[in-house]
């Protein structure tokens, strides 16, 4: 569906860009992509969704949000990098380019025993879902079941040394 894979591409700025000129094209796209206002057309269809449009300028409008954002831009440029080496990994890297939506705190998401995975609902209806396998490998993207949007999950990847000590004991 979207070819926009982050939200500087949403808004359709430079990742350098100024507060005030992320500003100026998120106010010039809602007035777009608004449902009140959109007109079907074929330029229009070349436009973002205004849900993707509120994430990203929600995301990037806060200093301490779009520096982790542009983090995790990084890390997964990366790891495409990376893997683009690796042809045999092109599925994965085409689950790493779902178009992303924003991000989720894992404390937010809720946990699925049954499917092992922790979900967060999508805008779409379906539900945003990581295995906690895709999380301990450093995938941070939770990727719809119904659509092909992605979020980002944000947690620790350090794990609390406090309350269990290398050796486990099975007995
Ligand atoms: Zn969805």
């Amino acid at each position: 569906m979207s070819k926009f894979t982050n939200h500087y591409q949403v808004l359709g700025v430079g990742e350098s860009s100024s507060l005030q000129e992320i500003k100026t094209a998120y106010k010039r796209l809602v007035l777009k992509t608004h449902p009140d206002r959109y007109k079907k057309s074929k330029d229009n269809e070349k436009l973002p969704s205004f849900v993707s449009v509120q994430l990203a300028y929600e995301i990037l409008r806060s200093k301490k949000r779009r520096a982790l954002f542009n983090q995790q831009l990084e890390q997964t440029k990366k790891e495409i990098e990376e893997e683009k080496e690796n042809e045999n990994d092109l599925y994965k890297l085409l689950d790493r380019q779902a178009p992303v939506m924003g991000s989720v705190d894992i404390d937010e998401m809720d946990w699925d025993g049954y499917k092992k995975v922790f979900h967060y609902p999508c805008p779409c209806g379906g539900r945003f879902e990581v295995s906690q396998e895709d999380l301990e490998e450093g995938i941070p993207i939770a990727i719809c079941d119904c659509c092909s949007l992605a979020i980002y999950v944000i947690y620790d990847i350090e794990e609390d040394d406090d309350d269990d000590d290398e050796d486990e004991v099975e007995n």
